[in-house]
């Protein structure tokens, strides 16, 4: 058997027959991957420990099948901050299901664990205001990490400046060239999505002007380009 060493955060923790634990972990080695943790059950300490949004490090046995056979864990982050508000609690959640839509197993993607640490540390300390903020931010850039996202000034078809931008499968369009799918997006709502989905700053993120209309927007963008 193969030792592995890797750095994750846990996504599902599972109760698995009496005592064991199969956990899902995105790691920042190999992506998405399943361990099996032998009798967590027997110490509650254990289980605990392997709870979901748990930051730590795993070492592992890779045997035939995929599920991997986990030999020791260290916390490096249990991320309570998290569990401080129920708007953050539902915002964390909101990550994992965005990353377990993208991500597959074992498919390596340090950029988006790295952005998972960022956006996971920054959620245990936003205030309620902020957290769909982030939570859109999160998923544009994952869209714009598997390449499913743009943001243009120009109409695709004619190349005139776009005012309104109507968004179809990650191009922008004018109203005269728009296919019938798609969104709109005001010059305003725009600007906002340019910046949800490319500022670097996380104040500037937060910052951003957010509405009810606009998360149902991305949403949808999140989810059709997925679909
Ligand atoms: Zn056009």
């Amino acid at each position: 058997m193969e030792i592995h060493k890797s750095e994750g955060v846990v996504l599902h923790a599972l109760k698995y027959g009496d005592y064991d634990q199969i956990l899902t972990v995105f790691t920042r080695e190999e992506g998405l991957i399943k361990l099996i943790v032998k009798g967590a059950y027997r110490n509650q300490k254990k289980a605990t420990s392997t709870a979901p949004l748990t930051q730590a490090e795993f070492i592992y046995a890779k045997r035939q099948s995929t599920l991997f056979l986990c030999q020791e864990k260290s916390v490096i982050n249990y991320h309570l901050g998290l569990r401080e508000s129920l708007e953050r609690l539902e915002g964390a959640c909101a990550l994992v299901k965005s990353l377990t839509a993208t991500q597959v197993e074992l498919k390596p993607a340090h950029l988006v664990y790295e952005l998972l640490i960022c956006y996971m540390e920054r959620l245990s300390q936003a205030q309620a205001k902020q957290v769909q903020n982030l939570v859109s931010s999160f998923q544009l850039k994952l869209l714009r990490h598997e390449g499913l996202f743009g943001l243009t000034p120009h109409c695709k078809q004619c190349n005139e400046d776009l005012v309104n931008h109507y968004i179809v499968q990650g191009e922008n369009f004018c109203k005269e060239h728009k296919p019938d799918q798609g969104i709109s997006l005001t010059a305003f709502e725009a600007q906002a999505v340019f910046t949800l989905a490319f500022s670097r700053s996380l104040p500037l993120i937060e910052e951003s002007v957010m509405d009810l209309g606009l998360k149902e927007k991305i949403d949808w963008l999140f989810e059709s380009l997925l679909g």
